[in-house]
């Protein structure tokens, strides 16, 4: 038996994504994605997915968003949460099974949203090694400076070239 669009009321299809099965209202291009669905879809970036994630032309207001919905799959209740809890795209998720329901064109945002996240994170990363080269840096000349101020000469100026040259080695 299919399933009844939350939204329209509308029978869901099933679409085939990559092995990986939605429901989907061909009416109001809504989409219901359990938790494992949508963990596939955050880690597979296809052409399909993005296809889906384009979603269906609607006219504006052709869907009342925003209004509370019972989840396909238990029927609880499901609540409006913030996706991610900052990127500020509402979608309706079922607190008893964990499922999401998007409306059209939600997947999309979702979807760049995540693509925003991955860069921003590497460029945390270059940061953070353009700092740690610089404190590595500062340390190194710190270093030089105290042997070459102990090392002027005699035997103990001697092991200090010595240590020195060997936690070189071992630094790079
Ligand atoms: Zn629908
Ligand atoms: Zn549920």
């Amino acid at each position: 038996m299919s399933q009844k669009c939350p939204r329209c009321s509308n029978a869901l299809e099933v679409i085939d994504i990559d092995g990986i099965k939605i429901d989907r209202c061909g009416s109001c291009c809504g989409i219901f994605l359990d938790e494992n669905e949508l963990g596939q879809i955050k880690s597979r970036g296809s052409a399909s997915i993005e296809e889906l994630a384009a979603g269906g032309k609607l006219p504006a207001g052709a869907i009342a968003e925003g209004g509370k919905i019972n989840c396909v799959r238990c029927s609880s209740a499901m609540q409006t949460v913030n996706f991610s809890y900052t990127s500020g795209i509402m979608i309706d998720h079922c607190p008893a099974c964990n499922s999401v329901w998007l409306d059209n064109g939600e997947l999309g945002k979702i979807i760049e949203f995540l693509k925003a996240g991955e860069s921003s994170g590497a460029e945390d990363q270059a940061r953070y090694n353009d700092l740690l080269n610089e404190v590595k840096n500062k340390t190194r000349q710190q270093m030089e400076n105290n042997f070459r101020s102990i090392s002027s000469g005699g035997k103990m100026g001697s092991i200090v070239n010595f240590v020195y040259k060997m936690i070189n080695k071992v630094t790079g």
